[in-house]
């Protein structure tokens, strides 16, 4: 663990840069909403780790063109980062087992990108909250205490 003030932006945006090709490929935009200048505390490396298995889950869900939404929203105790997509949702079955080792539902999936994902939260008090959207996909919600 390696631990300093990290800007929120810059990690997003460095994320976002990284995966806007792959994106793009199946011409799915990443859009960042409500860029702020806010800093967590936290392993660079691992919450940008984080960001990508989020963020390539997303694209990956998609099947047809739309947006994927980064999105920050900060409180005096918590900072919160939501990534929004617009693919097919999870069915509540599926819910369940997400983060369990080695549970995919994809051909070539290792199943093994929200285990991680968990594990690095769990190290920095976050929590990850799944939620299905109104009209479709789903939003994976990180919450930072402050
Ligand atoms: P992998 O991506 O290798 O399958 P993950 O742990 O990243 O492993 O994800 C596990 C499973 O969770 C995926 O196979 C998929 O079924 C489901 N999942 C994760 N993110 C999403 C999402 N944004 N939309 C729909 N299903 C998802
Ligand atoms: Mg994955």
């Amino acid at each position: 663990d390696d631990r300093n003030e990290e800007s929120l932006n810059s990690m997003i945006e460095d994320i976002v840069s990284l995966l806007r090709p792959q994106a793009r490929m199946k011409n799915i935009e990443i859009v960042i909403d409500n860029p702020i200048s806010d800093y967590i505390t936290c392993d660079r490396s691992q919450i940008k780790q984080v960001l990508i298995n989020l963020v390539k889950n997303a694209i990956e869900a998609m099947d047809t063109p739309g947006e994927i939404i980064v999105s920050v929203v900060s409180s005096e105790t918590k900072v919160v980062i939501s990534i929004m997509d617009e693919g097919p949702g999870i069915p509540e079955d599926i819910l369940e087992k997400l983060g369990e080792p080695f549970f995919t539902t994809k051909k070539n999936g290792t199943g093994l990108g929200l285990l991680i994902t968990k594990q690095i939260l769990e190290r920095h008090n976050a929590v990850l909250s799944i939620f299905k959207n109104s009209d479709r996909g789903s939003t994976f919600q990180l919450s930072f205490p402050k």
